[in-house]
């Protein structure tokens, strides 16, 4: 995967309204809306606007904002799905499974070992 952001991959194309998302949670800085082929009911994303393909490019003083984020979206998604726990993970180049090259958080109630194998 290029590690060179591509200012018109998919997700930034979301964050920019040119494309569809249902969406439940965005500010200036961070936007969250559902995966389009959920691994398992209620599955989010989470992602910073700040363009960054890996966790490991996000500008230090942007990291505290998605973290807002991912609390305040994962708390509200244990809620809404009626369970006491949440997974958050994500992946950093192809390599590790990114298939989309904009920095993205998982968020899936409940554990990952319930997830559909790829
Ligand atoms: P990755 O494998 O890069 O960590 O995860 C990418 C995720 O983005 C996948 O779970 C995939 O289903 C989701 N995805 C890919 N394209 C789109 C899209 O156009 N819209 C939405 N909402 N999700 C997408």
């Amino acid at each position: 995967m290029d590690l060179n952001y591509d200012t018109n991959n998919i997700f930034a194309r979301i964050i920019r309204g040119e494309l569809p998302a249902i969406k439940v949670y965005e500010d200036e800085h961070t936007l969250a809306f559902m995966d389009i082929m959920p691994q398992m009911p209620g599955h989010l994303l989470v992602l910073p606007k700040v363009p960054a393909v890996t966790l490991y490019q996000l500008p230090d003083d942007a990291a505290s904002g998605v973290l807002a984020t991912i609390k305040k979206v994962g708390k509200a998604l244990e809620q809404a799905m009626g369970v006491d726990g949440s997974s958050v993970f994500q992946h950093n180049g192809s390599y590790a499974g990114q298939t989309v090259p904009h920095l993205h958080f998982h968020l899936v109630p409940g554990p990952l070992k319930a997830l559909k194998a790829h």
